[in-house]
């Protein structure tokens, strides 16, 4: 068979359309499900971004574990686990998707899971811990209360401790903390300009 003219995939630079996320249809769950079941297809077939983030081996266990073992057997209740699994960072659209566009599959994966949790936002809201964990200036500031400081330290170094914070937060007990301080970078810096500008 002439292979003439066939092309794998996008062997061109991709092109990102922009997201319609002030149409009211792209929030609309129907199709968004039917955008995840038509994309979560196309990588059950090719599987090139098992290794790249937690997402893609959530997508593929589901459909090992399914009735059918293809898409179609996966709840869609459960394509939520998938999308929580994205953190957005782009990789397997920049370096290993043969199909983003202008391939006529016209596949773009996270644009799909950014459009997933912005439809989840909007309907539900946030939940208090992912609230608490994105307001670092709040944190930092309770944090770095003096004698608080001592106390946040200690505890996120204890094995008992940092398996509670997985339970009610989600933070893995392995992850690296940053170690707070109560004599912060700021004051630091302002003490040793006051030094400069008062001068010998
Ligand atoms: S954009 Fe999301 S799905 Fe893609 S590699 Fe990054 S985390 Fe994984
Ligand atoms: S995003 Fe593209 S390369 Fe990655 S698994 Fe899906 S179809 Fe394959």
């Amino acid at each position: 068979m002439s292979t003439q003219g066939v092309r794998e995939g996008s062997l061109e630079a991709p092109t990102r359309h922009p997201l319609a996320w002030r149409e009211e249809s792209f929030y609309d769950q129907l199709s968004i499900n039917e955008e995840l079941e038509r994309v979560f297809d196309i990588c059950h077939g090719c599987r090139r971004c098992v290794s790249l983030c937690k997402a893609f081996p959530t997508l593929f266990d589901l459909v090992d574990e399914s009735s059918t073992m293809e898409v179609d057997g996966v709840d869609k209740a459960d394509y939520s686990k998938v999308v929580d699994e994205c953190y957005l960072c782009d990789l397997c659209y920049l370096t290993k998707c043969p199909y983003v566009p202008p391939h006529e599959w016209n596949v773009d994966f996270p644009h799909l899971m950014l459009r997933a949790k912005a439809a989840n936002f909007k309907a539900n809201g946030a939940p208090l811990k992912n609230k608490l964990m994105s307001s670092t200036d709040l944190v930092g500031t309770l944090a770095g209360i003096p004698v608080v400081t001592e106390v946040v330290n200690a505890v996120n170094k204890n094995g008992l401790a940092r398996k509670g914070l997985d339970k009610v937060m989600g933070v893995h007990p392995n992850a690296k903390l940053p170690e707070y301080h109560s004599n912060k970078g700021r004051k630091r810096l302002a003490k040793v300009q006051d030094l400069t500008l008062d001068g010998p």
